[in-house]
């Protein structure tokens, strides 16, 4: 819908929606003195980044698009409440995602992913740091590193080619017995049979208090937030100008976009197509869990994480492909206290509250960053799919610098949205 510039209100610069990524950029760019409005329809936080499993998880390198996820799709659909499933009446719509979901698997292709990952995931815990710290908030990050475990003996033989890789792409990795990770964590039962410790992640105790009180803080510096939904998003040789339901228009030299998974019609609206869909996911928060964990703990053949928060145990993942709109099946919530139950023996599920979100994913695991290639006053920050918490903070370092024309420390052209035009 264009929006004619002539009727807007003038903003310097809008960063339009405000999950941890949009929160995280509209920060930076006020704390380099910039004038920055945030926009969202609803309360920040309340959109995918309100119920991740709150892992900074640096060693997730290796991208979804890979030959082993390929080769376990078949088997994977087989259970309709197992870690990946498809919604039949969207396989339509979904299909050319997959497709390209498809070449970049390959394994050409899967190596470049795994570098640009690294470099935003290397550099993503040093740029929390100095997020938290200049934002009082350092007590939302908690580093005790985070563990994988096995349940079958052979699934480390299984998974020494990934580890291998990872350690090629520098993620530090110890491999650990059932005694060893048992002394790490006592909640363990004798199910499980070894593990891995990634001792560079980190977690949050509260993904949802990290948005709403980065957002405090930036409002409290100055910037301005606005509550309402983008409905138009047009552009003249004046400025970018903005539609909101509420009838009111805004114009702007400067618009970043980080809507997360809702990017993909915003950016239509602006001339750029993305074959941006949605893998949603689930959680299951047990306010009185009856055991403790230290740290994120990721099941190796259930493909679930379970992580302490300060509201008690978190239990998050699944993969749900079926869009926007189709109602939650939170079954696939339920589902993950009966694999934490195999795991940890003392487990209770007193006043579980279940959850359903939509990570933004393209289908070649890379998120859309930075400038478009043909305008400058328009920026993207979106699709950042399993790693929207880990890769906020290096996200807005890396778009700030951008726009203020300074060198970038990673090289945002593999994540232009340049590559699907
Ligand atoms: C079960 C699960 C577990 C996860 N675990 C992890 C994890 O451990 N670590 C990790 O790094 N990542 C994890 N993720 C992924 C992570 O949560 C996402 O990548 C991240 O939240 C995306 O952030 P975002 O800011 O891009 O999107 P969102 O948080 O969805 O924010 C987008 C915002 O845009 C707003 N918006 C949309 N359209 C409009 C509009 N038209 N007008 C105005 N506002 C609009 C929405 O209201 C929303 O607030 C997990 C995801 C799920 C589902």
């Amino acid at each position: 819908m264009p929006v004619d510039s002539s009727q807007c209100e003038q903003r310097s610069i809008v960063v339009i929606g405000a999950g941890i990524v949009g929160a995280a950029v509209a920060e930076q760019l006020q704390h380099r003195g910039h004038k920055v409005t945030l926009i969202d329809r609803d309360s920040p936080g309340r959109g995918c980044s309100y119920g991740n499993a709150g892992h900074f998880a640096t060693d997730v390198v290796l991208p979804l698009a890979n030959m082993k996820t390929l080769m376990s799709v078949p088997k994977l659909l087989m259970n309709p409440l197992g870690p990946l499933s498809i919604r039949w009446g969207y396989l339509p719509k979904i299909l050319p995602w997959l497709m390209r979901f498809g070449i970049a698997a390959l394994p050409a292709n899967v190596e470049k992913s795994c570098r640009h990952l690294r470099a935003l995931n290397g550099r993503s815990i040093e740029s929390y740091d100095r997020l938290l710290e200049r934002t009082g908030l350092s007590e939302l990050m908690t580093k005790r590193g985070a563990l994988t475990v096995y349940e079958r003996p052979e699934s480390a033989h299984k998974n020494q080619s990934t580890v291998d890789l990872l350690r090629g792409f520098g993620v530090e990795i110890e491999a650990l017995s059932a005694e060893q990770l048992r002394a790490l964590e006592p909640a363990l039962g004798d199910g499980v049979a070894g593990g891995l410790y990634f001792p560079r992640t980190a977690h949050t105790v509260n993904p949802y208090r990290l948005v709403a009180a980065l957002t405090r803080k930036f409002k409290l510096a100055g910037g301005e937030v606005l509550c309402g939904e983008v409905v138009g998003l047009g552009r003249t040789d004046a400025s970018v100008n903005i539609r909101l339901a509420s009838g009111q228009e805004i114009g702007s030299q400067r618009v970043i976009l980080a809507t997360g998974a809702w990017s993909k019609t915003l950016a239509a609206q602006l001339g750029y197509r993305v074959p941006l869909d949605t893998e949603r996911g689930y959680h299951l928060m047990l306010p009185a869990p009856g055991c403790e964990l230290n740290r994120p703990l990721v099941s190796f053949e259930r493909s679930f994480v379970m992580t302490p928060m300060e509201e008690g145990l978190r239990l998050a993942g699944t993969v749900e492909l079926g869009g926007l709109q189709a109602k939650p099946n939170y079954e696939r919530a339920d589902i993950l206290y009966d694999h934490a139950r195999a795991l940890l023996p003392g487990i209770r599920n007193d006043g579980a509250e279940r959850w359903m979100g939509f990570r933004p994913s393209l289908p070649d695991s890379l998120p859309v960053l930075g400038a478009a290639h043909d305008d400058p006053r328009i920026s993207f920050a979106f699709g950042h799919q399993h790693l929207g918490l880990t890769q906020a903070a290096i996200t807005a370092e890396l778009l700030a610098d951008q726009m203020e024309g300074k060198a970038t420390e990673v090289d945002l052209s593999p994540f232009s949205i340049k590559r699907f035009q």
